[in-house]
C-alpha cells in the first residue's frame, strides 16, 4: 500500500481512496474518475504515460507529490483501445456520488474490467477474430482458445514448444494465459512475453475451480476436452473470461477440439516470411503488401476473418479443397452473380457478433434493427445462388429465419434509439398495452392543446397562452395588462417582469395522468423489447449458422474476385508429384511493380533445385512465390499463374532472410541453424522447402559446408521438394552427383553501364558472381570497389582451395566402379590436398571415413 511519490506523513484521503482499490486489482491499470477526467498516480501514472505518449503532470496534496496522468472521460474509448491493444489489463474506477463538497471524499467502485482477450464491447473490439489464450502442461501441452466476441471456444494439444508457437502464431490471441509451472518457468515465461500480452491467472489452473466453470457452462462436458491439461486450460479460460463477464457466456455453447495435422502445418517463420498478414520489413505496418492485403477482397466482417482463418490453415486433403475451387470458380465465370452477390454481402452487418451478442443479452434496438436488415436480405441471396451448382449446397445450408425477420420488423420502429430504457423502440399497433398507455398521454395532451382556445373563451384573456418548461411543467400565461381577468382560483407559479404563470388543479391533474402514462409507456416498452429480445435470442444458433454461410460465401466471392482482377487460374493436384508452374508470378509484389513471370518444373526425380544468382536477381522472390502458389492453392484460391499443376504438400518450410532476435539473445547464425534443424527434422518427401543463402552468418567455408551437408541430406534423407537459393558457386557442383538435383539461374548480364537483371529463371548455373557489381550499382565510392576488386584477384590467385577440376573428380567418383588400389590413390592424393583447409572439413571427414 506505496505510493511512489515525495512527501512526509500519511497519503492524502484521496490517494488512499485511490491506493487501496488499485490494491485490489493488482494486475490492472487502474483508471480513477475524478471529475471529468481519469487519472493514474505514481508509478502507474509514468507506465500510463508512456504507453499513451500523454504529459505526466504531477498532483500536490498536502504535503505529498506524486507523479500524475489522466486522460478526459468523454474520450476514454480510444485510449481503452489503446491500452488492451498494448496487452494491458484495465480497471475503471467510477465515481459512485456526484461531489457536493469539495473536501468531501466521494465514493468509487471498479465498475468494468477490460483485458485485451475479453472484450465485448463493440467500440474496442478490432474487426478480426479476438482470442483469449490459455496454456498448461502435462503429457503435452494443452491449448484453449476462446473469443467471447462470437462464442468460439476451441483447443488442441500440442507436443514440442515449436508445434506449439506455431499453432499460437497462426492464432495471434489477445491475450494468453499461463499455467502456475509454465508462468514461473523465467525462460518460457521470457520467450512468451516477447511474443503475446501474457497472463497469470492461478485459480483457473486448479483443476477443479476450472473443471466446475465448465461443468457449468456444458452439461454434458463435451468428449472433446478429455484430457487433463486441455480441460485445465479451457477451465483456465472460461474462469478468467466469467470473472470479467460477471453475466455469464451464453453465447459459448460448445467446445470443439480440433487436429493440427488435420491443415498444412505453417511454421510461424513462413507466415512471416510470406508475409501472409503483416509485412516482415520493420517501421511498415501496413497491410497492403500483404497476401492478406491483396487478397482481402471480402465485403464483411465474418468473411475477412474466416479468410484469415484459411489462410493459415490450408487443406491437406483434395476433395474439401475442389469444392472450394468449384465454388470460387462458379463466381468467377459468372461475372454479373459475384457482383450482385458482393453488392448484397456488403449490406450485412456482422452476424457472427450479433448472434453473440444476442446469446449475451447485450444486443441494443439498434443491434436487432441491423439484424433484421442483414436477415431480410437472405431470400435475394438464396434465389441469387440457387442456380448455380456449386453454390447450390451454401443455399441449402442458409436458414431463412423470415419469422424472425417479420418480427422485428413489426415490433421495432425504423431507426430505434440506442438506448433502450428511454422508450420510442417500440412501433405504433405492436403491443396493446403500450398503444393504450400511449392513447392516454395523447389525450392528456390533446386536452391540454384545447385548453388554450377554452381559457380564452371563459376568461376573454385574448393572448393566454400553455406552456411547458422543465421545473414548473404545464403553465398558463398571462401578460401584465390582463392580470385583472384571471380567475380566482388559478394558482400562481411564477412571476417574471411583464406576465405571470399559473396553474388549475385540472391541469395538474392532466399532467400528472400524461406524465405517469408516459412513465408506464417507456416500462412497458423497455419490457417488450426484453421479450422480443429473448425471442429473437431463440434464434440465435440459425443466425449463427447464416453467419457462417455467408462468410464462406463472401470468402469465395472474394478470392473469385482476385481471380478476376488479377489473373489468376485454378490450380490442379497431381497425384504422382509433378509440380509444373506456368508463367508463376508473386502475388503482392506484381500488384506494385511491373512482373516478370516464371516457370517451375520439378518432380520426385527432379526435386532440388539450387538456384544461383547475383544479388537482387529475384531468386527470393521466385522461392517466395513458389510458396505462395502452392499456398493458395490449398486454402482453395485460384493462384497467379497461366498453369499450375501442384501435389498436395504436407508443409511449406521457409529459411529466407536473415533476422536477428537481439530480445532473445540469438545470433543471426543461432536462429537460422534453429530453423534449419527444425525444417531437417520437420520435413517430408510431401513437404516445400525453401532455403536461401543457408549458412550465410558464419565464416565462407563453414557456411559452405554446412549448406553442402544441409542439400545432401534433404537430397538423399528427407526427400522434400527443395529450392535452394546460395551464392556458393560451389553447390552448383551437387547436380552431378545427386540425380534429383538440378542447376537453375536468375538471369542477369554484364553490359557496358553496368549489371542489367531481367528476373528471369534459366536452366542451369549462374556463370558469375556479380557481388562487386552490385555494390557499384549501390554507388559504393570508386577507390573501394577498385581496391575490392584487387584483392578479388589476389584471393583468386591464392586460394588454396580444391581446385574446381579435383571436386568435379570427388563427385564424379564412384567407388563401386573404381578399383580399391586406385580409389585409395586418389583418396590419399585429396587427402593430402585437404590437409589444413578450413573449408572442406566436411569433405575430409567423408574422406577418412572409408
Ligand atoms: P535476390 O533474392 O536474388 O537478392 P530479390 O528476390 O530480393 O533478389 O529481388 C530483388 C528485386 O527484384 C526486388 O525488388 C524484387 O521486387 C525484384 N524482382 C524480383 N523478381 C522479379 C520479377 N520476376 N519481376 C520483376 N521484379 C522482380
Amino acid at each position: 500500500m506505496t505510493l511512489k511519490g515525495q512527501g512526509t506523513g500519511p497519503l492524502p484521503p484521496l490517494l488512499e481512496q485511490y491506493v487501496e482499490l488499485r490494491d485490489a486489482y493488482p494486475d490492472y491499470l487502474l483508471l480513477f474518475q475524478v471529475g471529468d477526467f481519469y487519472e493514474t498516480f505514481g508509478e502507474d501514472a509514468e507506465r500510463f504515460s508512456r504507453a499513451l505518449n500523454l504529459t505526466l503532470t504531477h498532483k500536490t496534496a498536502k504535503d505529498f507529490v506524486t507523479p500524475m496522468a489522466g486522460v478526459p472521460v468523454r474520450s476514454v474509448d480510444v485510449h481503452l483501445e489503446r491500452l488492451l491493444k498494448q496487452g494491458f489489463r484495465v480497471a475503471v474506477a467510477d465515481q459512485m456520488e456526484l461531489a457536493e463538497e469539495s473536501d468531501k471524499l466521494v465514493q468509487r467502485e471498479v465498475t468494468q474490467l477490460l483485458t485485451p482477450g475479453t472484450v465485448m464491447r463493440e467500440n474496442l473490439l478490432r474487426p478480426e477474430a479476438n482470442y483469449l489464450a490459455a496454456l498448461s502442461t502435462g503429457d503435452g501441452y494443452g491449448l484453449a482458445l476462446l473469443d467471447i466476441s462470437t462464442g468460439e471456444f476451441r483447443g488442441t494439444v500440442l507436443y514440442g514448444k515449436s508445434a506449439l508457437y506455431d499453432e499460437l502464431f497462426r492464432f495471434r490471441p489477445a491475450e494468453v494465459l499461463l499455467a502456475p509451472e509454465l508462468y514461473r518457468n523465467a525462460e518460457f515465461l521470457q520467450e512468451f512475453q516477447r511474443r503475446f500480452p501474457v497472463m497469470m491467472s492461478e485459480e483457473g489452473f486448479e483443476g477443479e475451480v476450472g473443471k466446475a466453470a465448465l461443468e457449468a457452462q456444458f452439461t454434458p462436458l463435451p468428449a472433446d476436452l478429455e484430457h487433463p491439461a486441455l480441460m485445465r486450460s479451457a477451465g483456465a479460460v472460461l474462469t478468467y473470461a466469467l470473472r470479467v463477464q460477471e453475466n455469464g457466456l451464453p453465447q459459448v455453447r460448445s467446445f470443439v477440439r480440433h487436429d493440427p495435422s488435420a491443415f498444412m502445418q505453417l511454421s510461424e517463420a513462413t507466415l512471416r516470411t510470406l508475409e501472409v498478414y503483416e509485412p516482415s520489413s520493420v517501421g511498415d505496418r501496413s497491410e497492403e503488401r500483404t497476401l492478406m492485403g491483396v487478397l482481402g477482397l471480402t465485403r464483411t466482417a465474418p468473411g475477412r476473418r474466416l479468410l484469415r482463418a484459411w489462410l493459415r490453415h490450408p487443406l491437406v486433403e483434395e476433395a474439401p479443397l475442389q469444392a472450394r475451387l468449384d465454388a470460387v470458380e462458379a463466381l468467377v465465370r459468372d461475372g454479373v452473380l459475384r457482383t450482385e452477390v458482393r453488392k448484397v454481402l456488403h449490406r450485412m452487418h456482422d452476424l457472427e457478433r450479433l448472434a453473440a451478442r444476442l446469446l449475451a443479452g447485450r444486443a441494443t434496438a439498434r443491434d436487432l434493427s441491423a439484424l433484421q436488415r442483414s436477415l431480410s436480405l437472405l431470400p435475394e441471396l438464396a434465389g441469387l445462388l440457387r442456380g448455380f451448382g456449386p453454390l447450390r449446397v451454401l443455399s441449402e445450408r442458409l436458414p431463412s429465419l423470415a419469422e424472425v425477420t417479420e418480427g422485428i420488423a413489426a415490433a421495432l420502429v425504423q431507426d430505434p434509439p440506442l438506448k433502450i430504457t428511454d422508450g420510442g423502440l417500440i412501433r405504433e399497433g405492436f403491443d396493446p398495452e403500450l398503444d393504450a398507455l400511449r392513447h392516454r398521454a395523447e389525450e392528456g395532451r390533446s386536452w391540454i392543446a384545447q385548453l388554450e382556445a377554452d381559457e380564452r373563451a371563459k376568461t376573454r384573456i385574448p393572448n393566454l397562452k400553455v406552456g411547458y418548461n422543465a421545473v414548473f411543467g404545464y403553465y398558463l400565461e398571462v401578460t401584465r395588462p390582463h392580470y385583472a381577468l384571471v380567475p380566482k382560483d388559478w394558482r400562481a407559479l411564477q412571476t417574471l417582469k411583464d406576465r405571470m404563470r399559473f396553474s388549475t388543479p385540472e391541469l395538474k391533474e392532466q399532467e400528472r395522468k400524461i406524465l405517469q402514462a408516459e412513465t408506464e409507456a417507456v416500462k412497458r416498452e423497455y419490457a417488450v423489447f426484453l421479450e422480443l429480445r429473448e425471442q429473437v435470442a431463440q434464434a440465435a444458433d440459425e443466425v449463427r449458422q447464416a453467419a457462417q454461410v455467408l462468410a464462406e460465401l463472401d470468402v469465395y466471392a472474394a478470392l473469385a474476385e482476385a481471380a478476376v482482377e488479377y489473373g489468376y487460374s485454378r490450380p490442379r493436384f497431381s497425384r504422382d508429384g509433378t509440380l509444373q508452374i506456368v508463367a508463376g508470378r508473386h502475388p503482392v509484389v506484381e500488384r506494385s511493380s511491373p512482373f516478370i513471370p516464371n516457370d517451375l518444373s520439378m518432380s520426385p526425380a527432379a526435386r532440388l533445385l539450387i538456384l544461383t544468382g547475383p544479388n537482387m536477381a529475384g531468386k527470393s522472390t521466385y522461392l517466395r512465390q513458389t510458396a505462395l502458389i502452392a499456398l493458395l492453392a490449398q486454402v482453395g484460391s485460384f493462384v497467379p499463374a497461366e498453369l499450375a499443376t501442384l501435389p498436395l504438400f504436407d508443409r511449406i518450410y521457409t529459411r529466407i532472410g536473415a533476422s536477428d532476435d537481439i530480445a532473445g539473445g540469438r545470433s543471426t547464425f543461432m536462429v537460422e541453424m534453429d530453423e534449419l534443424a527444425g525444417i531437417l527434422q520437420g520435413a517430408t518427401p510431401k513437404s516445400l522447402v525453401l532455403l536461401d543463402e543457408i549458412g550465410r552468418g558464419t565464416s565462407t567455408y563453414d557456411g559452405l559446408a554446412l549448406a553442402w551437408a544441409a542439400c545432401e541430406y534433404l537430397h538423399d534423407q528427407v526427400r522434400a521438394y527443395t529450392l535452394f537459393a546460395t551464392h556458393y558457386f560451389e553447390l552448383t557442383a551437387l547436380p552431378l552427383r545427386m540425380p534429383a538435383a538440378r542447376n537453375a539461374h536468375v538471369a542477369a548480364k554484364e553490359e557496358a553501364g553496368g549489371l542489367v537483371f531481367y528476373h528471369q529463371v534459366l536452366p542451369g548455373p549462374a556463370s558469375q558472381s556479380y557481388g562487386l557489381e552490385v555494390a557499384r550499382l549501390a554507388g559504393l565510392p570508386q577507390a573501394v570497389l577498385q581496391r575490392a576488386r584487387s584483392v578479388l584477384e589476389s584471393l583468386e590467385a591464392s586460394q588454396k582451395g580444391l581446385s574446381k577440376e579435383i571436386l568435379e573428380e570427388l563427385l564424379r567418383l564412384d567407388l563401386a566402379r573404381t578399383s580399391p588400389l586406385e580409389a585409395l590413390l586418389f583418396l590419399r592424393r585429396l587427402q593430402d590436398q585437404l590437409r589444413g583447409l578450413a573449408p572442406l572439413e566436411l569433405g575430409a571427414d567423408r574422406v577418412s571415413q572409408p
